[in-house]
């Protein structure tokens, strides 16, 4: 016997070209009856003279004929109120904003986020694409921390993009990188970027769909802490693979994260793991770890989040200095990379 949630089902299927939503989602069925055999379907349009009419009207009867135990199909149309409309038109207008960018030549997009800044966000980004390019992988960064010079200032980038045939080159690193940031088009490293949400956005698109990032097997995206404008652009218009969180053992960091990580989740991006930073410094004389900022929390928000625990990375003043010397990829505490190369096991 047919039933409704069948009928249902088949108009899922049947979509508005003009809209390009389907029937059930545009909210235009209005009234799905079933009497021996028979169904009526109504339909509300969005205007009486609405031009796919006869078409929607037989993709409707030709799908819902075809299941079983239908004799007849009937489909009655009516007009949605002004009202209706508008919110269906408002919808379609926001869906439509934040459509993904096409996934370019590259292979996976990572994002990574952080709750606060300077829980070492920034310089996590640098050894994971440090890593990565040793594992012979084409990799880029694109910097949408636009609030602090980081990503140039750890790889020491000296050169400034420039335009190519319409495209812009980015500078490449000491080992391969491709990097593209604002802070190398403003230049200098004093002046605070003054932007608003939209230009902030409208910069974060154009660097990833007309920088020349050619191929690349990893575009890793490091992210302002928070959850302000530049994650819910790249959130909603990069065809992210999925965002790593990186948090420090401080309490307050850690509330602050869920905020981000509740954006990733109501936004349907998909949450890698977590990597701890900062969880302890090992005493050069004894090699014993004191956690400074106290007990590891990363563990505990990598299960809350139903997500991987990807490692703790220590305190050491050397990466603090490659970091501000621009030398991370001659960076060489085996410990340290040790733990990047087992989060990379785990996330590629
Ligand atoms: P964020 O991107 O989260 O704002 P950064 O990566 O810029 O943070 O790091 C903030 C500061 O902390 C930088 O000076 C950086 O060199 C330093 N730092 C980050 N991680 C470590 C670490 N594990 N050990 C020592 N210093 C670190």
């Amino acid at each position: 016997m047919i039933n409704k949630d069948d009928v249902i089902k088949i108009l899922r299927k049947v979509v508005d070209p003009e809209l390009g939503m389907d029937l059930v989602e545009a909210n235009m069925v209005r009234d799905v009856e079933i009497y021996n055999g028979t169904v009526k379907i109504t339909i509300a349009l969005t205007s009486s003279s609405c031009p796919l009419m006869d078409k929607i009207k037989s993709e409707i009867l030709n799908n819902v004929k075809n299941l079983q135990g239908v004799n007849e199909v009937e489909v009655i149309t009516t007009t949605m109120s002004e009202d209706e409309v508008r919110k269906l038109f408002n919808k379609i207008r926001q869906r439509r904003m934040f459509q993904k960018l096409p996934k370019r030549n590259i292979k996976r997009i990572i994002a990574i986020l952080s709750g606060k800044g300077g829980v070492g966000k920034s310089s996590i980004t640098a050894l994971l694409a440090t890593a990565l390019i040793k594992r012979k992988l084409k990799i880029g960064v694109l910097d949408a921390d636009i609030t602090g010079p980081s990503i140039p200032k750890i790889f020491g980038i000296n050169s400034i993009p420039y335009v190519l045939e319409g495209k812009i080159i980015p500078p490449v690193s000491k080992t391969g990188i491709k990097i593209m940031s604002m802070n190398l088009i403003i230049g200098d490293e004093e002046l605070p970027v003054i932007w608003r949400g939209p230009l902030v956005s409208n910069a974060i698109t154009q660097f990833y769909m007309n920088v020349d990032w050619g191929e690349l097997d990893y575009l890793i995206v490091d992210l302002p802490p928070g959850t302000s404008d530049a994650q819910l652009t790249v959130m909603q218009s990069l065809p992210l693979d999925g965002v790593i969180i990186v948090t420090s053992p401080q309490e307050l960091a850690g509330i602050i994260v869920s905020k981000a990580v509740n954006m990733s989740m109501m936004l349907g991006v998909t949450i890698i793991g977590v990597i701890e930073n900062m969880s302890y410094v090992k005493c050069p004389n004894c090699g014993k770890e004191i956690r400074i900022f106290g007990d590891s929390k990363g563990k505990l928000l990598a299960e809350k989040m139903n997500t991987k625990f990807l490692g703790s990375v220590p305190i050491d003043p050397v990466l603090s200095n490659a970091c501000d010397n621009g030398t991370i990829e001659d960076y060489n505490n085996e410990e340290i990379w040790n733990i990047i190369e087992k989060a990379l096991d785990m996330i590629i």
